[in-house]
């Protein structure tokens, strides 16, 4: 069961093998087992994801079961969901219970999933190794020495030590992509504006984006279905017509051309990383797809145009946390300006505060031509170098990170190291674009190495049929920690 996709859970619900209140039963007993050591769970609420699960039970009792009733998801704790504590991994909002669903919530619980527990991040999704969260770093079940990736550290751990079988995550320069690679788990972000962000705790609005993390491409494609769709909450959501992202997932690989771009096998690069995506890329040419090389010349500044756009909107963002309206209060001040400067001096961390000083400092006057304006610019110049290499190929594959996990505590001393870990994931963001990672092997120290696969605008059908292939052909997706062997 513990390995079971989504598909199979669905089947041995519908067919009444095992109940809903059962299936979560069983997941909840895993978290409580493993939870002490890995960290991944901020928040459970046992009796009501029990609850949940009953009513799942009725509406499949009622025949109104749809493909993912009753099936236990686990979601970043960024996502608002009605009476569940909300923290974005924050002091901040250490005490802030939601009031209301994000879109991606009532999604789900239109589609009759069970809300397994809220999971660890870094802080307002700071980060790419969890140590960002006020809650504590979360663990990687391959080795407890090292990071899950981060910001959605905790969404990554629960699936890759099937503490959850599907989890939510979020992506602004990386987030959903580099902790999948990092934990050996499937994850995909969509094109900006497939998944609302209302409900979604703003961290950079023009960059962030929800996304499903799962074990395999079949599992992301029946999470996708759930999650898109309009929302006129969120004015950057799009009004598309309704797709079954499974639907091309069978579809043989002949004729597909893979652009390799030169900039992501260059220096930086470890040497094993690069022999496990070289394997994946032989795979693929035996399942009869060509390769071509394609230049992306503006990825080396993706990462400073990336460190003045995500901060100028963080700033902007994170202005609303003065103490007042909710969140933390600081205990004791001597007037409203102290409070705020106290409530925000003791209710962000570090990184956060960071940000937030590159973010006002770049849009102040005087400076904001000089950095604001001129990372626009070049945010144009980054989208359109995919463009090009788009009309060479289909979709675009590299590694998803140039080193399998670090240790915890090797890079959270030096922010530009930490910044580094995200260059083959930031430019996605930057342009729009949807962008995913696969488990497609190991490096030298025995830890995961994730294959990025790059689309061109709303080609998550193709992308999911390119991964499905790959892991129809592979089992590096089936494979499972030893640590959560231990789960019972
Ligand atoms: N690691 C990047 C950052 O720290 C991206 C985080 C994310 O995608 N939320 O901003």
């Amino acid at each position: 069961m513990l390995n079971s996709s989504l598909k199979e859970l669905a089947a041995m619900l519908a067919g009444k093998q095992i109940s809903s209140v059962e299936l979560a039963g069983e997941f909840l007993r895993r978290i409580k087992a493993l939870n002490p050591v890995y960290n991944a769970f901020v928040t459970l609420a046992e009796e009501e994801t029990l609850k949940q699960a009953q009513a799942a039970d009725e509406m499949i009792a009622a025949g109104r079961g749809q493909p993912l009733t009753g099936v236990p998801v686990a979601h970043k704790d960024i996502f608002c969901a009605n009476g569940w504590r909300t923290t974005a991994g924050s002091r901040m909002l250490g005490n802030f219970v939601a009031p209301y669903d994000a879109h991606v919530i009532e999604r789900f619980r239109q589609a009759g999933t069970v809300n397994l527990g809220k999971t660890n991040m870094d802080e307002f999704a700071m980060g790419s190794s969890n140590e960002n969260s006020h809650f504590g770093p979360v663990k990687n079940p391959w080795d407890v020495r090292a990071v899950p990736g981060g910001s959605s550290g905790g969404s990554a751990c629960a699936v890759a030590a099937r503490m959850a079988p599907a989890a939510t995550g979020t992506d602004t320069g990386g987030s959903i992509r580099q902790p999948a690679a990092l934990t050996g788990i499937s994850g995909i972000k969509p094109t900006y504006g497939l998944v609302s962000r209302y409900g979604m705790v703003a961290f950079a609005s023009s960059l962030d984006q929800g996304g499903p993390m799962a074990k395999s491409a079949e599992d992301l494609s029946l999470l996708l279905n759930v999650m898109v769709g309009f929302d006129p909450r969120d004015s950057t959501s799009l009004q598309r017509e309704a797709e079954d992202y499974g639907r091309d997932l069978e579809r043989p690989l002949a004729g597909l051309r893979i652009g390799l771009p030169r900039e992501y096998f260059a220096a930086g690069l470890s040497t094993d990383v690069e022999r496990a995506v070289q394997a994946a890329i032989g795979e693929y040419r035996r399942l009869g797809a060509q390769t071509v090389e394609v230049t992306l010349p503006n990825t080396r500044l993706s990462i400073p145009v990336y460190y003045v756009l995500a901060p100028a909107e963080a700033s902007s963002n994170l202005s609303r946390y003065d103490g007042v309206r909710y969140g933390y209060r600081a205990p004791e001040y001597r007037d409203l300006a102290d409070m705020y400067q106290k409530s925000r001096a003791q209710g962000f961390g570090p990184e956060v505060k960071r940000r937030i000083m590159i973010g006002t400092y770049v849009l102040s006057h005087g400076y904001y031509d000089a950095y604001y304006l001129q990372a626009q610019k070049l945010r144009r110049l980054i989208a359109r170098d995919f463009s090009e290499a788009f009309k060479h190929c289909d979709v675009i594959m590299g590694p998803t990170s140039p080193t399998t996990a670090f240790n915890l505590g090797e890079k959270s001393s030096d922010p530009v190291q930490m910044y580094l870990s995200d260059i083959y994931t930031i430019a996605v963001n930057l342009a729009g674009l949807p962008g995913m990672s696969i488990p497609a092997g190991v490096g030298d120290d025995g830890r995961p190495v994730g294959l990025q696969i790059i689309g061109n605008y709303f080609s998550e059908a193709k992308m999911l049929n390119v991964a499905h292939r790959y892991q129809q052909a592979t089992d590096w997706h089936a494979r499972m920690p030893e640590g959560a062997k231990a789960g019972g």
